[in-house]
């Protein structure tokens, strides 16, 4: 085993052994098919299900097998279908929203997660963050091993270099990050200077509502899976 593997397999450890001392059920799947399978084999089926918007849910397969008609999955996105008729109109995706809270499980990737066990998310619109932290019964975090940060600090620059930057691009938001591949919080002094919650002033601005999840007090609730592939943002 290389060193790079040796550390990056410590790190996993460690992220391990933290999450479940917070409270959270950690469980390691080798590639992006065993999370998959995962999700199938522990969601029963006609269960509802909701999600929040994660490049990793759909690299993993997760959404197409959401949407096979095994489960009652609330999308919250409106999708038109190859002939141009509303499958899912806007009106409703606004309705699986709010009925994402009453979910039996809660599907979603995680802007970073740190050695210390804790998962960080920044949200537009609040959803997502909402609904990790209240509501559906069970939440399942799917993450590759490029999400393992060192500490917070280390997430909230993850955040702000790399997941913000990507999504603003893949959104299609003209955003001083996406344009300078770090946010406008380090315009004024260096790297280090930026707070977590500094930030342009955008009306687009993705960057609004901040979660950290500790140590929990409804034990098990969430479940992290991680990945060992880079998957995500
Ligand atoms: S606050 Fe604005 S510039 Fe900074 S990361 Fe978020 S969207 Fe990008």
């Amino acid at each position: 085993m290389f060193y790079d593997e040796m550390e990056r397999e410590r790190d996993l450890n460690k992220t391990v052994e933290n999450l479940e001392r917070n409270g959270m059920r950690a469980v390691v799947v080798d590639t992006r098919e065993e999370a998959a399978r995962y999700v199938e084999d522990t969601i029963p089926a006609g269960a509802s299900v909701a999600v929040g918007g994660s490049v990793t849910l759909k690299e993993c397969g997760i959404i197409d097998l959401l949407k096979s008609g095994k489960y009652n999955f609330f999308t919250p996105r409106p999708t038109v279908a190859p002939d141009g008729t509303a499958t899912v109109s806007p009106e409703a995706a606004v309705a699986n929203y709010r009925a994402a809270y009453g979910a039996d499980y809660y599907l979603s990737g995680s802007n970073a997660i740190t050695r210390e066990g804790e998962l960080y998310n920044v949200d537009g619109r609040g959803n997502r963050v909402s609904a990790i932290a209240y509501g559906p019964q069970k939440v399942i975090i799917i993450a590759g091993i490029n999400k393992i940060v060192k500490n917070l600090d280390a997430a909230v620059a993850r955040v702000k270099t790399v997941a913000a930057p990507q999504n603003c691009r893949r959104l299609g938001i003209e955003s001083y990050c996406a344009e300078m591949d770090k946010c406008h919080s380090f315009f004024r002094g260096g790297d280090k200077a930026a707070n977590m919650t500094d930030g342009c002033l955008s009306n687009t601005r993705i960057c609004c509502h901040y979660l950290v999840s500790s140590k929990q007090s409804a034990d098990g609730r969430i479940t992290v899976v991680l990945v060992k592939e880079k998957l995500g943002y």
